[in-house]
């Protein structure tokens, strides 16, 4: 996993985003970093790196460049800033958005090199367009790490599974001229943003769904991911979509949710298909109960990185 303090530092306190998510996670997960404690053999363990900042091209792999040289030079206007949210910003926004696209392309590196599953304790920033921000997302680092592992890496296909509550519409936008990159949402039909983007394949379900309705759509989501033969799956695993979240309108428990993880790493494991997991959307409130879904969201995840048998198919 990659993490840094900016993650939480970088939003100043009285944002009205939960900040905190980020350094809550860390604590959780304690437990399972290597050498931290005496493990039993076998036991899931999580090893945290710390990002770099990412590069400008790296960025202009999926943004036009006056917007990320405006970012970067703190010159977005007031309407723009508006729009992505996370206000009043601070002096660190920039250096904690590039410090967050850095971690997901690491990690994004890490699963194309060897194989199992890597994780960014951010991100998931589905809603950033090629050409502006909004909802949280300043640039959108799905995309990118989609078009770094076509362009960089040798990865020929790739697919980004959405399960985020909210539709990935900046995702969808950014990719659709890119049939080696499959987009596949699922998300509150009736939820933010209003105004929906055409990803390869929406599936939108009603609000109040529960469960059994969720892990359907969840199901054949995966079924369309794994249709493409992806060699690299990008998986925005957002838990706003429980029934404690402030923003979700799904009635998703925290056992459907661990489900949820279940179905998508074991779909990856037995097709052999390295996974990077973007932390996504999570707004309880109070925030225990997204804590909770994200520490069994990255404790499975190392469950079944540890116990791996995917290995990476393309190592240079
Ligand atoms: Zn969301």
């Amino acid at each position: 996993m990659w993490y840094h303090p900016l993650y939480t530092d970088g939003i100043h306190p009285d944002a009205r985003f939960p900040r905190d998510r980020y350094v809550r996670v860390l604590e959780r997960l304690t437990p399972y970093r290597t050498g931290k404690q005496e493990q039993a053999e076998g036991s899931p363990f999580i090893e945290i790196h710390t990002p770099k900042p990412i590069k400008r091209e790296h960025l202009l792999l999926a943004h036009d460049a006056e917007y990320v040289d405006r970012f970067l030079a703190g010159t977005l206007t007031e309407k723009e800033i508006k729009r992505i949210g996370l206000t009043p910003w601070t002096e660190d926004m920039v250096q904690r958005t590039l410090l967050l696209m850095g971690g997901a392309l690491e990690a994004t590196e890490h699963a194309v090199q060897f194989g199992g599953i890597s994780a960014n304790m951010a991100g998931g920033t589905h809603h950033a367009h090629r050409n502006f921000g909004s909802g949280y997302c300043v640039f959108n680092d799905l995309a990118v790490c989609a078009l770094h592992a076509l362009q960089n890496l040798n990865v020929r296909r790739v697919a980004v599974l959405d399960l985020d509550v909210h539709q990935g519409d900046g995702t969808a936008t950014t990719l659709q001229h890119v049939p080696e990159a499959l987009t596949v949402s699922v998300h509150c039909d009736v939820n933010f943003p209003f105004r929906k983007s055409s990803s390869d394949y929406d599936l939108p379900i009603a609000a109040e769904s529960g469960d059994i309705r969720y892990l359907e759509a969840v199901e054949e989501a995966l079924d369309l991911c794994f249709e493409h033969q992806p060699e690299l799956l990008l998986f925005q695993a957002g838990v706003d979509a429980l029934a404690a979240d402030a923003l979700g309108k799904l009635n998703v428990t925290r056992t459907g949710m661990q489900r949820r993880n279940e179905i998508v790493f074991e779909r990856a494991s037995k097709h052999n298909v390295p996974v990077v997991v973007f932390m996504g959307g999570g707004y309880a409130k109070p925030l225990d109960g997204t804590i909770d879904a994200f520490e069994d969201l990255f404790t499975q995840a190392a469950s079944w990185s540890t116990g791996r048998t995917t290995t990476a198919s393309n190592v240079q």
